[in-house]
């Protein structure tokens, strides 16, 4: 019988929001594959959990998943989990689950869902969120005017990802297309500098720049 793939979403911060069901899935499985395991080999030893760890990154995805795939046919219990969060949310694990799926369509594949920066700073952005438009990190070079006017004519909030060495260079090109819109910036969500700064895309460069927070992670919403 064919084995089980569980991709398990893991927290975004604050180990305690690894979900019973994420610590359970860790402790049965014979193998975990993981984007970093340096990064998750620091949950397993929060939780005294041991088990046979492996990498499992963007650059290897196609070739590790016929791995994963012959694990599943000799019927193991594999986990998937990205460095933090959700896999496959701007993250590895979309294409290790298509593969599976393709190459052994009696293997289970369940999903352990946790927490996600996605979810974590809609649900504390104030704004309505039953319709969003999630376009995740913008791209560095090609198509990321597309992107910024995709934005600026948005009808519906406009959810980003950014890192913190870009930051600022977002926010003064969100203040050249949409220089009177209201922005929130949920940063370090869920961790101890956890806090949502809200304000004019030049505000909040100034109020970044001067309070030295372009620091952390941060996830930006362009309210309509
Ligand atoms: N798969 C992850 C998820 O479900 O949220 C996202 C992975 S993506 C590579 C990492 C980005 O997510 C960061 O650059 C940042 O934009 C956002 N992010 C992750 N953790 C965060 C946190 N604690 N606070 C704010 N943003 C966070």
């Amino acid at each position: 019988m064919a084995g089980k793939l569980s991709v398990v979403a893991t927290p975004i911060g604050n180990f305690g929001d690894l979900t019973f069901r994420a610590l359970w899935n860790l402790k049965e499985c014979n193998v975990v594959y993981a984007e970093d395991t340096r990064v998750t080999l620091k949950l397993l030893n929060h939780y005294g959990l041991r088990k046979p760890i492996f990498r499992l990154d963007a650059a290897v995805e196609a070739k590790k998943a016929d791995e994963v795939v012959a694990r599943l046919k000799a019927g193991e219990h594999v986990v998937y989990v990205s460095d933090a969060g959700t896999p496959g949310i701007s993250d590895p694990g979309a294409r290790l689950v298509s593969r599976v799926r393709e190459e052994l369509p009696g293997a289970t594949i369940e999903t352990v869902p946790g927490a996600s920066a996605l979810t974590a700073a809609l649900s504390i952005a104030g704004i309505r969120a039953d319709q969003f438009l999630f376009l995740g990190f913008l791209p560095h070079k090609k198509g990321r005017q597309t992107s910024l006017k995709r934005i600026a004519i948005s009808e519906m909030p406009v959810v980003l990802y950014e890192s913190p060495h870009r930051i600022m260079k977002l926010l003064q090109e969100l203040e050249r297309v949409i220089s009177k819109r209201t922005i929130i910036v949920a940063r370090e969500l869920t961790k101890m500098h956890e806090e949502v700064l809200l304000g004019t895309a030049s505000e909040l460069a100034r109020q970044i720049k001067t309070a030295h927070k372009d620091r952390g992670e941060f996830v930006v919403i362009v309210d309509p």
